[in-house]
């Protein structure tokens, strides 16, 4: 499932491609997927329309057009974006598929339908924070999520600390995987109740989900070289977790075993030595 790091990857990948093309033709197919628009409303908002950049909120893509109108993918579980040539044969989930000016083709692929495609109208398109992302947190990066901004935000809290981040209103886009890789990389345990967690432990957690993420990105950013394909690769990548999946190993800092707990209905992988 692709989380915060993967959708800035393929971000990355297809910017320069997009950037200052103009949309000729919207081929959708028939199939649902988890929220999708119509060819009509497609067609109206973006024929003949420049894109002028693509950015990434949360775990979803935005496509802004020189109209000011909005193209917003999520990628569900499956969901995948590439640039290919025209004449690349059509894979059997590609669900959209919009030709550009220069002869390719953005193409939307989704096996399991899990994904989404918002359109918003320039008028719509004002206001997001307080729209289209009203109820998502600040992202990892920015300067209001700190230590303080937690600590705050979860001292007349009791759920565990890995629910509390996994919480999109905390903040945006950390799924199980990388949760599980900050809190090793902070050495704090899922289970601990948010109220009992001090402010250095949160200014801690902070600097480390900022630096697990800029690690996947970069890993990504090296597997990855070619958006333009016509092979069909999926845009994820694979990089070395140090706990996730890792259940039974032992752990790289102390040699205990790394146990496996369902925290929040989530698999959760921790060392209970390294991790208090
Ligand atoms: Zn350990």
């Amino acid at each position: 499932m692709p989380e915060l790091p993967e959708v800035e990857v393929i971000r990355r990948g297809i910017r320069p491609f997009l950037t200052g093309k103009s949309i000729k033709k919207i081929i959708l197919s028939d199939k649902k997927l988890r929220h999708s628009v119509s060819l009509w409303d497609m067609n109206r908002e973006l024929l003949g329309n420049t894109i002028v950049t693509v950015k990434r909120r949360a775990k979803y893509l935005l496509c802004h057009l020189d109209s000011s109108a909005l193209l917003i993918f999520h990628f569900g579980m499956t969901g995948n974006l590439g640039i290919f040539p025209l004449d690349a044969p059509i894979a059997k989930h590609d669900h959209l598929r919009i030709e550009l000016h220069n002869d390719t083709e953005l193409r939307f692929n989704d096996t399991r339908r899990f994904g989404s495609i918002h359109l918003l109208r320039p008028e719509e398109t004002v206001d997001l924070e307080n729209t289209f992302f009203k109820t998502t947190g600040p992202e990892p990066f920015d300067a209001a999520f700190n230590g303080e901004y937690l600590f705050n935000r979860a001292k007349k809290k009791t759920q565990p600390l890995k629910t509390f981040i996994m919480t999109n209103a905390t903040v945006a886009g950390i799924g199980n995987i990388y949760a599980n890789e900050s809190l090793f990389a902070a050495r704090l345990s899922p289970v601990r109740k948010v109220n009992k967690i001090s402010l250095e432990e949160w200014n801690t957690l902070v600097k480390e989900i900022r630096r697990v993420l800029q690690h996947a990105i970069a890993c990504g950013g090296s597997t990855i070289s070619d958006f333009v394909n016509a092979s069909q690769e999926s845009g994820y990548f694979q990089m070395n977790f140090k706990i996730y999946g890792k259940d039974g190993d032992k752990c790289s800092i102390c040699s205990s075993i790394i146990q496996k707990q369902v925290v929040g209905g989530r698999a959760s992988f921790y060392c209970s030595v390294c991790q208090g």
